[in-house]
């Protein structure tokens, strides 16, 4: 414990900013749902978190004036986050503001953009959210955009980026904003890392090696965001992590779809809140019905990367509040430790742990 609270930790991913939205919850508060909350932060040693503004083109359209609200109020609601409990959170966007927060007791509260949707395929939006705070972006999430392909979807097979795509990425370069590979498509990495000048990153992924889902990174590709200076952040979603258990999810899906489509017809909310309703019924079976995952799965995936490329290019980011199931060992950010303890049980010197927990994504903030 005393190792762990010594590291900075930083989680390049959680989804907690749409429940700021969408359920106006009190993550002052410890609450009794979802993954997250500054109660449980403080409790799991947690130093940063990244807040992911995840626009879904499916309730908010690919591009457009609802995709920039959608992304906007996200944004409002992370902000207004520290604004009202700057006892708690500090707004940050560098790593010096990361650094000043842990000596002020406090955690950092930083942004990235989910999925370039809310940039509505305009150059000049990529400053106007780098303004707004936002440092990393992807260009896509599971569904393709005009000009970047997709790991989710069909035309990402043979989509990476177009012209307009590459000049996203020199533009976030030139602005100091990461470019994040999490959900694009293989094409679209490789257009990335070669176009960007900057360290690339995965701030939710895994290996295929182990897990072997379009959503994670081939040895590679590790190899080439390593060469980049980058840093893969390992997710802690099961799906993305144990050998077939997308397979089981699949089949478990098709079993409960009925049940999930029943409670969206009968939650008499927006999209947003029929959405939340579907969850609520896969969180439940997911528990049930699926084969429980550890921490020690996490740290194969780590071990993997450090195997690889070496200790200076793998991270974390949990995903938590974005997905229905997490691990068992650790279920919500309170659990974090869990994490140190594994990676010391498997060898890893206090130096090592450090930068596994956040010291290399400094090193890449520094750098911008
Ligand atoms: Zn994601």
């Amino acid at each position: 414990m005393s190792i762990h609270q010594r590291a900075i930790a930083i989680d390049m991913h959680v989804d907690t900013a749409q429940r700021l939205v969408d359920e106006d919850v009190d993550i002052q508060q410890q609450l009794s749902d979802g993954h997250f909350d500054a109660v449980r932060a403080k409790t799991g040693g947690l130093d940063a978190q990244f807040f992911s503004i995840w626009v879904e083109p499916q309730l908010f359209g690919e591009k457009g004036a609802r995709a920039m609200k959608r992304a906007d109020d996200q944004i409002s609601a992370v902000r207004a986050l520290a604004e009202k409990h700057p006892e708690t959170w500090l707004l940050a966007t560098s790593a010096e503001d990361v650094r000043r927060a842990v000596s002020e007791g406090k955690i950092a509260a930083l942004m990235g953009l989910e999925g370039g949707y809310a940039i509505d395929e305009r150059l000049e939006n990529v400053q106007k959210y780098y303004d707004l705070g936002v440092r990393y972006m992807s260009p896509a999430w599971s569904v393709s955009t005009s000009w970047a392909g997709s790991s989710g979807d069909d035309i990402g097979k043979t989509r990476g980026l177009n012209e307009f795509g590459k000049s996203v990425v020199r533009e976030m370069n030139r602005l100091g904003m990461m470019v994040d590979v999490s959900h694009v498509s293989d094409p679209t990495f490789w257009d990335i890392v070669n176009t960007s000048t900057a360290a690339v990153v995965a701030t939710h992924s895994a290996c295929r090696a182990i897990a072997d889902v379009p959503r994670n990174l081939t040895d590679d590709m590790i190899r080439a965001l390593a060469k980049t200076g980058g840093v893969v952040n390992v997710i802690f979603y099961p799906e993305h992590l144990e050998p077939g258990w997308h397979l089981l999810k699949k089949k478990l899906d098709a079993e409960i779809a009925p049940m999930v489509q029943q409670a969206s017809e009968a939650e008499p909310g927006d999209a947003a809140q029929k959405k939340l309703a579907r969850d609520r019924v896969r969180q439940r079976e997911y528990a049930r019905r699926l084969p429980p995952v550890n921490v020690s799965r996490i740290v194969d995936h780590i071990d993997h990367i450090v195997k690889l490329v070496g200790v200076d290019h793998v991270g974390i980011g949990s995903d938590f509040d974005g997905v229905q199931i997490t691990t068992a060992d650790l279920a919500t950010v309170a659990e974090l430790p869990n994490l140190t303890k594994e990676l010391l049980r498997r060898g890893y010197s206090e130096t090592e742990v450090a930068k596994i927990l956040g010291g290399n994504m400094l090193r890449v903030m520094e750098a911008l």
